[in-house]
């Protein structure tokens, strides 16, 4: 039984909601898109968006999958949208993204798991923003043959996908996955294309050791994963997974100066670190790397 740990002084600060703020909430709803920084209850939303910095979830809104952690709804899926990518693409032109990253709920309803929508997402923004360069955070295409190879071919800049946790907690915390398949998802898609940086992220505080977080750092350099993020879980409501801990300020900079002396070439650890965070700046640190 894991009992929730009380939130500390160094998590509660939130920037203010700003005019821009507000500019891309209305942005993202003209488009009709979903977003992970809402979907998912994310802290940092209010330092985001003030920045016109959105992470659009596409696939719809509801999830196939039940992760303990997560905030996004579980449940029969919407039906494709054809013109989700146009409206994506449309959106990244006015938000004037230099970098955009893309996620999806699972989708383990649909043949390819939507790997093609993926795909057609990278071509709309390619087209209308040529310079933009693109993330994919994806799920892990489980049961999908060829979707992992599908969405590298599109070769998107950065391939990530989140190992989320340690391989103990998967059964309670990630039970639609498997821990040897999300790595070796990140290996394909490294060894199709080695010019695609890899990226990849896991919380802290759902009751992991730190001799399995150092495990998983070796497994994702085997895997040949250039980047990884360390953040705090934060519980969305109280039916989700308790916070076994808050790991402190200066556990997160340990853990960066351990990943980086293990060869990764970027890594960004921190309580409010989130897959997305700062992503543009950490892409373009990474390319000078
Ligand atoms: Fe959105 Fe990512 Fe920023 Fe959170 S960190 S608000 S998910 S862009
Ligand atoms: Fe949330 Fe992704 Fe798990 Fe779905 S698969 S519940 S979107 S973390």
């Amino acid at each position: 039984l894991v009992h929730q740990a009380e939130k500390p002084a160094w998590l509660r600060a939130r920037a203010p909601s700003t005019g821009a703020n507000e500019d891309t909430r209305a942005l993202v709803r003209r488009h009709a898109l979903h977003t992970v920084c809402e979907e998912a209850a994310c802290p940092n939303i209010g330092e985001c968006w003030s920045k016109r910095h959105a992470t659009v979830m596409i696939l719809g809104s509801v999830c196939t999958r039940a992760c303990a952690f997560c905030n996004v709804a579980t449940g029969r899926p919407d039906a494709l949208d054809p013109q989700e990518p146009d409206r994506l693409a449309e959106a990244v032109l006015e938000l004037g993204l230099r970098h955009v990253v893309i996620t999806s709920v699972d989708r383990d309803d649909l043949p390819d798991g939507g790997a093609r929508q993926f795909v057609r997402c990278i071509e709309r923004v390619r087209a209308v923003s040529p310079t933009t360069t693109i993330e994919i955070l994806t799920p892990d295409f489980r049961n999908k043959t060829g979707a992992i190879e599908t969405v590298a071919d599109a070769r998107p800049d950065v391939f990530n996908h989140n190992l989320e946790t340690v391989p103990r907690l998967y059964a309670t915390v990630r039970p639609g996955a498997r821990y040897y398949h999300s790595l070796r998802l990140l290996d394909q898609a490294k060894n199709r294309h080695p010019e695609i940086f890899t990226k990849s992220g896991i919380m802290l505080g759902l009751g992991e050791e730190r001799a399995e977080v150092l495990q998983v750092m070796d497994d994702l350099r085997v895997a040949g994963v250039d980047f990884l993020t360390i953040g705090q879980y934060l519980r969305p409501t109280p039916r989700h997974h308790p916070v076994a801990r808050y790991a402190p300020p200066g556990e997160f900079a340990e853990y960066e100066r351990v990943a980086r002396a293990k060869g990764f070439r970027m890594v960004s650890a921190s309580p409010l670190t989130r897959s997305s965070y700062h992503a543009e700046q950490d892409f373009a640190a990474l390319v000078r790397s």
